[in-house]
């Protein structure tokens, strides 16, 4: 770790420490029926109007609060904002910068019991996915913080035979839009923002639709910790409207994104197609993540690996398992251990600390999750479907499923939720797995479960993917320790949290000195 000891992650909340939880829970009780206004943030003013109900996932009869979304006139404003705030903010001292960001950070922590709260009623994340969200969120500000000041406080010497002072200084890049998504409304929400402003940018966020909320919360925490108003704007609002405005204009100096493949690919289509200059997109996408288990693994640790990837979060993350590959020889004992393992999951109240998978985003997701798992069922052999949790018919769940299948070719696109699917291999087809995870085109987790330490090696080698876990979940990347972010259709890189991400935000001069 180049950061040494100044570098630390924060350690969270543990839940089994009563007196951690008593306190914890005591403070949450009154955000559990609080009401939020949100809107768009701009000019340090939140602009009123007509207004939505954000309703919660695990119940929508359950309301949140009301959000008014962004129109075009006021895309444009914010940007013009944000190109004139730009000349101070890249000029401030990175010292400065940073220290905003740390008090950022330390707010977070002040504040995290209703972030949680938002984190479980606004985006059904369940408590310990809310405890582990504010804690990231509060790594990425800190970590990026430290690296600005490392990179940025002094220009880089570079000493040549010209006989002149040779410096090279890095800077902002001018307006980052940041487009995040809803399932990790804080963490990821954040993490590119820190990046951009401790890189000297000035920034227009667009939250997911979803989680507009936990945006618009986060935000007035940055400006309480002094980022300026016209520093950190916010357009909470419909990715086809405000994000496509937001890229279409020609001022814009880079894009940080989130989300599916198919947006990226839209928005790398927008910058092109615009006027003005050639800006960078970094776009962090989907997956179609494998594991592989050969017959040297534990059955048992292998099934408490699985079930963490494949159904933690019910499955919303961009890391989660969706096809495990397992040796022919130990798989019939995995299976059933897997089945065993799928009926004690605890399907519910994402509020309640004993609930391990709760509802899904939204009715859309719903409807296309469900959809996927009749369609497989009929491809392949069902091996469980959990019963569904009674008393949430307005809720948007899912049922965790496992389901056998031939090969991976039959899943055409990600399936963004509780859904594993299981492939038997023998040793002898080894390679044809590799190739064939490698077929799909994206790259971003793989797990491997083995005790042959050169097999894994050998096979974390051959897969084309950003983050590898051996003998591990695939899920849960920390700051600063395991920098996370894919190749191919999973994304451009660099990885988010790791000593790359930052340069990507800025421009570099270099100042040749004769005088
Ligand atoms: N960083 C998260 C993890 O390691 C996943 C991020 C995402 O889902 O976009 O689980």
């Amino acid at each position: 770790d180049i950061y040494g000891s100044e570098r630390k992650n924060s350690r969270g909340l543990n839940m089994n420490i009563i007196s951690e939880a008593a306190p914890f829970f005591k403070t949450l009780e009154p955000f559990l029926h609080q009401q939020w206004q949100a809107g768009p943030l701009i000019g340090g003013e939140t602009l009123g109007g007509e207004s939505q109900p954000v309703v919660s996932p695990y119940n929508t009869q359950e309301q949140v609060g009301r959000v008014v979304w962004t129109d075009g006139l006021a895309v444009k404003q914010a940007v013009t904002n944000a190109v004139a705030a730009f000349p101070q903010w890249c000029r401030t001292p990175v010292a400065t910068r940073a220290a905003s960001l740390q008090k950022l950070a330390d707010l977070l922590e002040e504040n995290r019991e209703e972030l949680i709260a938002l984190c479980t009623r606004e985006a059904g994340k369940s408590l310990q996915d809310g405890i582990d969200e504010v804690r990231e969120a509060v790594d990425f500000c800190r970590y990026y913080a430290l690296q600005a000041k490392k990179l940025m406080a002094k220009p880089e010497l570079m000493p040549g035979p010209t006989g002149e002072l040779n410096e090279l200084f890095l800077q902002g890049r001018g307006v980052f839009v940041c487009i995040s998504p809803w399932n990790f409304p804080l963490a990821i929400f954040l993490g590119q923002i820190a990046a951009a402003l401790a890189a000297g940018n000035t920034v227009v966020a667009k939250p997911a639709e979803q989680t507009s909320i936990i945006g618009y919360r986060a935000v007035q925490l940055a400006h309480q910790a002094g980022i300026p108003a016209n520093v950190l704007q916010l357009l909470p609002g419909k990715g086809a409207e405000v994000g496509a405005a937001l890229t279409a204009d020609a001022r814009i100096g880079g894009v940080c994104f989130t989300g599916s493949t198919a947006t990226a690919k839209a928005i790398n289509r927008t910058l092109a197609n615009r006027d003005g200059a050639i800006i960078p997109l970094i776009a962090e996408t989907g997956g179609q993540n494998a594991m592989v288990v050969d017959s040297t693994s534990q059955p048992e640790q292998v099934v408490n690996d699985v079930v963490a990837s494949a159904f933690t979060s019910a499955g919303q993350r961009c890391s989660a398992l969706r096809v495990l590959y397992v040796q022919e020889d130990i798989a019939e004992r995995v299976i059933e251990l897997l089945k065993g393992a799928m009926d004690e999951l605890t399907l519910g109240h994402p509020g309640e600390l004993k609930t391990d998978v709760g509802p899904v985003i939204d009715a859309t997701a719903k409807a296309n999750l469900n959809a996927h798992i009749e369609h497989i069922k009929q491809v392949g052999k069902l091996i469980k479907k959990v019963e569904l949790p009674s008393g949430f018919a307005h809720g948007h769940f899912v049922a965790p499923t496992a389901v056998e299948i031939n090969s991976i070719k039959v899943l055409q696109k990600e399936n963004f939720g509780p859904i594993l699917h299981v492939i038997r291999y023998k040793a002898s087809e080894l390679q044809q797995v590799i190739d064939d995870i490698n077929s799909t085109g994206f790259g971003l987790t793989l797990g491997i479960h083995s005790r042959n330490e050169g097999h894994a090696l050998d096979i974390a080698d051959k897969v084309n993917v950003g983050n590898v876990y051996i003998n591990r979940n695939q899920i849960g990347a920390v700051v600063g320790v395991q920098p996370f972010g894919g190749q191919g259709l999973s994304g451009t890189g660099p990885k988010a949290g790791g000593p790359h991400y930052l340069p990507r935000f800025m421009t570099e001069k270099t100042r040749t000195n004769n005088i």
